[in-house]
């Protein structure tokens, strides 16, 4: 009789953002059983494979060949072969390639099997002290003008808590824009280098985090609070003198107050300047 082959499982292997104990040991049972593993880079991977004492052929998985190399994927599982998806840290599919396979997979009813692990959205929330029961995560902010606007006034108009990724060199960048919409009471939290040598929180306002930028290195995410909607509601049926008044209560400084109160109204802050000169 023929022997029917079977199709392979696609294993989606969380591994380590910084410290290699954080590797779980079933993540190490199938990078050992798997018959492949596709990478991110193989290079990098190679590093964690050598310290794990794992050899396994390796195949480059990444952002620009994700199309031509998911056809060959595909082609090796309905071989019959298991395949190990990793990125070069965290989890594959955050900010990281794997979303092309896993659509693919799943329209094609090929066996997907998440091996969880670290990832630098929850360790970051986890550790922010800002509100975890309600988030929205977005990734990575866009650099196209228009669609940046749209995603910082996403950020100002939220009463959820807002997770972004962000590359150091642009986090001075994304802070001046942030400092433009958001509200100056918002909470920011700056989780850089998390489970590596140099981990830290940085519990900041926006101005003494861009005062701090040039000395923060490393990878970094940003978790902002949510907008208190209820609050800039009520501050809203405020006449604009008893608006003022609020901030100025606050300590703000009359320029302060202006921008903040066009804000809240969601007004070019020349109509309130007109109305205190
Ligand atoms: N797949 C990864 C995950 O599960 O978090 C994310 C990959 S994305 C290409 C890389 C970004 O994740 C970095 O720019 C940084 O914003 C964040 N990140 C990754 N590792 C981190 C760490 N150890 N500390 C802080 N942020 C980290």
């Amino acid at each position: 009789m023929q022997e029917i082959n079977k199709t392979g499982t696609l294993y989606i292997v969380a591994t380590p953002i910084g410290n290699l104990e954080d590797i779980t040991l079933r993540a190490i049972r199938i990078l050992k059983e798997v018959d492949l593993i596709a990478a991110e880079d193989t290079r990098h991977t190679l590093k964690l494979l050598n310290h794990l004492e794992i050899t396994k052929p390796l195949i480059s998985y990444h952002r620009h060949n994700e199309e031509i190399k998911s056809d060959v994927l595909i082609q090796k599982l309905k071989e019959g072969n298991n395949i190990a998806l990793v990125s070069d840290a965290g989890t594959p599919g955050i900010c990281d390639p794997g979303e092309e396979i896993i659509k693919r997979c799943i329209q094609l009813e090929i066996n997907i099997v998440p091996i969880p692990g670290p990832c630098a959205i929850i360790n970051s929330l986890i550790c922010s002290g800002i509100d975890t029961k309600e988030f929205t995560f977005l990734g990575f902010l866009p650099l196209n003008k228009k669609l940046r606007k749209n995603k910082l006034d996403e950020i100002n108009k939220s009463n959820k808590t807002i997770i972004i990724y962000e590359a150091p060199h642009k986090l001075l960048a994304t802070l001046q824009d942030l400092k433009q919409v958001l509200n100056q009471d918002r909470k920011i939290v700056l989780a850089r280098e998390i489970t590596k040598i140099h981990e830290e929180f940085i519990r900041e306002n926006i101005d003494n985090l861009i005062a701090r930028t040039e000395n923060i290195k490393g990878e970094i995410v940003l978790i902002i609070e949510g907008n208190n909607i209820q609050e800039d509601n009520e501050l809203n049926n405020l006449s604009i003198e008893e608006h003022y008044k609020y901030y100025e209560n606050k300590g703000f400084c009359k320029k302060d107050i202006i921008k903040q109160i066009a804000k809240d109204r969601n007004v070019n802050k020349n109509e309130i300047y007109k109305q205190f000169i």
